[in-house]
């Protein structure tokens, strides 16, 4: 039987990149029933919103979706309908694995990590306001023993089924005794009914120094939602940048997945970007649905291209205008031939 999945291919090179992930995920022979949705920038006329609710219900009915890059305006204008999304539907658990690849040029040689982020509060609660306008705002950040104690269980939970030798807690309870506090104080707690698996924490800022110089001593990192943001984004460079760097977003029943990056407007409709995270999200989803031989399969395949070298973005060449470089396009196609 098919897979009902939502398929919404956001905007800037989301669409693009959707297409090319596609074009990949039916190569694999496995059968998928898409229920294309649009939501961004793009749909605000026609809705009168950036996130009509008819895309939430798509995905609450069919509990999985395939999701490109949204643009949100900086400063001013519409929320982020990626967060919304993930706050909407409870997706309280952001995994982002950054694994180096044979064929792109790294500092550090077999770095695998996963960066789980806490996806529901935080300083992404959303709760700010101006005190003073032009003077003075704030912005309320949130951590509860609740959201914490489900993000510290995902992230072992994770760590024993992908046979995973270590957790560690990222905070800054250093200085945010009260928030990261509770979140440092509550993962010590979740780790004590883990004791096969390794636990430690770090600070926020000394992580981020461990991570460029000894990438290898670290496993699963377990963090609140800013610091995933940021951290995650780093991990990526160490593996080759965002456009290798793929991610999910898990709820109790439902799951979106999307690539870390966002749209690159500036790229848009050139055929330009990397199609590999959002790919490889896509043998993720794979994966949750179950379909594991073709997820393995789409790694293998993509792992080929890379390591080849031959049919890949400007981004995986030495230099950013190598003339050799392909477009996104291409590097689907060259990825669909290899498997
Ligand atoms: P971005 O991730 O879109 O791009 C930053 C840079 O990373 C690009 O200029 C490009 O050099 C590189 N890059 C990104 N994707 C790439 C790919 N597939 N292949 C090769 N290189 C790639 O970040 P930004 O410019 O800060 O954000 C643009 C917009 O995307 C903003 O509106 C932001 O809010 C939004 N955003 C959306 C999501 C999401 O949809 N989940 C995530 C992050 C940012």
């Amino acid at each position: 039987m098919a897979h009902r999945v939502t398929l919404i291919p956001g905007d800037g090179t989301g669409p693009e990149l959707i297409t090319a992930t596609r074009r990949v995920l039916e190569a694999t022979g496995v059968a998928f029933d898409w229920d294309i949705r649009e939501a961004g920038a793009d749909v605000m006329e026609r809705y009168g919103t950036p996130l009509p609710e008819e895309v939430l219900d798509s995905i609450r009915a069919n509990k999985v979706a395939l999701k490109g890059p949204i643009t949100t305006p900086v400063g001013t204008g519409f929320r982020s309908v990626n967060v919304a999304i993930r706050k909407a539907l409870d997706l309280y658990a952001n995994l982002r694995p950054a694994r180096t690849m044979q064929g792109i040029p790294v500092c550090h040689e077999n770095v695998d990590v996963v960066i789980v982020r806490e996806n529901t509060e935080g300083l992404y609660a959303g709760i700010e306001h101006d005190v003073i306008p032009n003077e003075a705002a704030e912005s309320i950040r949130i951590i509860t023993r609740r959201a914490t104690e489900r993000i510290v269980r995902f992230a072992f939970e994770y760590a024993k089924a992908n046979d995973r030798r270590q957790v560690t807690a990222v905070h800054k309870a250093n200085i945010l005794k009260a928030t990261d506090g509770l979140f440092l104080r509550v993962a010590y707690e979740v780790a004590e009914q883990y004791p096969d698996i390794e636990f430690n924490d770090r600070i926020v800022d000394n992580m981020c120094m461990q991570l460029v110089q000894r990438p290898r001593e670290y496993d699963v990192m377990v963090m609140p939602n800013l610091f995933g943001d940021i951290v995650s984004d780093l991990a990526s460079g160490l593996v080759g940048g965002l456009g290798v760097a793929p991610g999910a977003n898990y709820g109790a029943d439902l799951a979106v997945f999307e690539p870390v990056h966002g749209s690159a407007p500036k790229y848009t409709s050139q055929n330009k970007v990397n199609p590999t995270a959002t790919i490889l999200s896509g043998a993720l989803m794979l994966h949750h649905l179950g379909e594991r031989q073709a997820a393995m399969r789409v790694q293998s395949a993509v792992a080929a291209i890379i390591a080849q070298g031959r049919y890949v973005t400007y981004d995986l060449k030495p230099s950013r205008d190598d003339p050799s470089a392909v477009g996104t396009q291409e590097m689907a196609d060259a990825i669909t031939a290899a498997l």
